[in-house]
């Protein structure tokens, strides 16, 4: 094997980092950072400040953590150093602690820590899931099989997940907690490397199978139909199957029907967005593991301003606990109220929401291509996202509709002001578009602020 210096896998890590996050997000975020060392399983990034490294380690330490896995080792720690000096997380988590690889996609070891039943704030968005989640993981195989859990970004899924992947492992049900990538990556390698039937046996061997994300796997025939089978072996053999997808099974369209109606054999519950009173309780609860008592206003004025997201929530109170520290005082109203002002006031952006920006949010949420969705492609699934992204477009920037019409493809006006009817009724009949269209512009809202 070729040994490569940390500063070339650091460069190929921004290579394929580069391709899943924005380029306004990359330049801020990225672009002065630099691989400083590999030694052991700590693998050492240079940040520009303080404050690259408090973003990087709270949004994005996942999402590197996943691309650097697979250009050196599953146990591999990040660690953020600014001038010489190693950063430490203001969220109290252990700097390169390496259970925090579980965090999202790769679980070589297991679950996340912090995703577990007792930190799980209850409420009425995700009742259903929570009640059925534990039913689940006290009698796995003789309740609901398979359990599947939908709802947008953010919301709790892949917390769920891990902590019914948690209450299995110490009822010493041996479980395995994979996502849609992560299978869909190992069938392809399989295949690869001829070793189908070491990738069959490790699939069917199990006692619980936990799967993250399953979306992923949609439209790719091959894998959905490896999961088919592997689906069928555990559920014939009462195996527990639990799946997390950011959409109800009838709205996958590259779906096989077969595999559709499998999702829906046990039981489908959705997570809906948290309301007023559960974000107040997410936040309570959260600022009370980080040992800290916030004025109830300060709390108040966050569960006011983030709505839609809990990861977002957590990443405000952060951020407003960061900036006290900063400061060196305790958070006040007036010192959270300027901390969130800068997170979400646009008016200071240097950047702005831009059609292009909302094509590829759309095209990002469809799993289609920019051009997929500028081009003539007529299939169901290209339609939809074309029209959402010609109702988001027409939400967000004053562009004329004849001007909509042109960076879609140069499609007429009247085709435009149609579509943006279409979708405008059909939101108020499903709550999967309606939920869909959230999260893409809280996706765009999130780019924009982060600037
Ligand atoms: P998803 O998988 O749906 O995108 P996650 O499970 O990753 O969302 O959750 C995002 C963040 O929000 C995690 O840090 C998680 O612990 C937290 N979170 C989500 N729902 C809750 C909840 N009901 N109580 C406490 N924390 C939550
Ligand atoms: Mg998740």
């Amino acid at each position: 094997m070729v040994t490569r210096t940390a500063r070339e896998i650091w460069e190929a890590t921004l290579g394929e980092l580069q391709i899943q996050i924005s380029k306004p997000n990359y330049r801020t975020w990225f672009e002065k950072t630099i691989g400083l060392d590999f030694q052991g399983n700590q693998f050492i990034v240079g940040v520009p400040n303080t404050f690259v490294a408090e973003y990087l380690d709270q949004n994005q330490r996942s999402l590197i953590e996943k691309s650097l896995i697979g250009l050196t080792s599953p146990d591999i720690q990040l660690v953020f150093q600014v001038n010489g000096k190693r950063h430490t997380s203001s969220s109290g988590a252990q700097v390169g602690n390496p259970t925090t690889l579980c965090a999202q996609g790769t679980y070589p070891h297991g679950f996340n820590p912090n995703y577990v039943f007792d930190s799980y704030v209850e409420g009425s968005c995700n009742r259903l899931a929570y009640a059925a989640a534990r039913a689940v993981a006290q009698n796995p195989g003789r309740t609901y099989n398979p359990l599947f859990i939908y709802g947008g970004v953010g919301l709790g899924k892949t917390h769920l997940l891990h902590a019914i992947g948690h209450a299995a492992q110490s009822s010493q049900v041996t479980t395995l907690c994979t996502s849609g990538e992560q299978f869909t990556n190992e069938f392809i390698n399989s295949i690869r490397e001829r070793k189908t039937e070491e990738f069959r046996t490790k699939y069917r061997s199990v006692g619980m199978l936990l799967i993250d994300d399953i979306h992923f796997i949609g439209g790719k025939e091959q894998t959905a139909e490896s999961f088919f089978h592997t689906f069928n072996e555990l559920h014939n053999a009462n195996r527990q199957i639990v799946i997390t997808s950011d959409r109800p099974p009838k709205s996958m369209p590259y779906l096989a029907d077969r595999l559709r109606s499998r999702f829906e054999w046990g039981l489908m519950v959705e997570i809906q967005p948290p309301d007023f009173e559960t974000r107040l309780a997410i936040l309570r609860a959260k600022s009370e593991y980080r040992g800290m008592t916030l004025d109830p206003n300060v709390l108040e004025l966050i569960g006011h301003k983030i709505q839609r997201n809990i990861r977002e929530l957590e990443g405000s109170l952060n951020r407003v606990i960061a900036y006290a520290r900063l400061l060196c005082t305790v958070p006040t109203i007036d010192l959270a109220t300027k901390a969130l002002e800068d997170l979400t006031d646009t008016q200071h952006c240097n950047i702005s929401i831009t059609p292009d920006l909302i094509i590829e949010a759309v095209a990002d949420s469809f799993q289609l291509s920019p051009d997929d969705i500028k081009d003539r492609k007529r299939d169901k699934e290209t339609v939809l996202a074309r029209r959402v992204a010609m109702y988001i477009i027409r939400q967000e920037t004053s562009l004329p509709v004849v001007k909509i019409g042109q960076v879609l493809g140069r499609r007429d006006a009247a085709a435009v002001t149609n579509a943006c009817q279409k979708i405008a009724g059909d939101i108020d009949e499903s709550s999967y578009l309606r939920r869909k269209i959230l999260d893409i512009q809280q996706r765009i809202h999130s780019q924009i602020h982060s600037n």
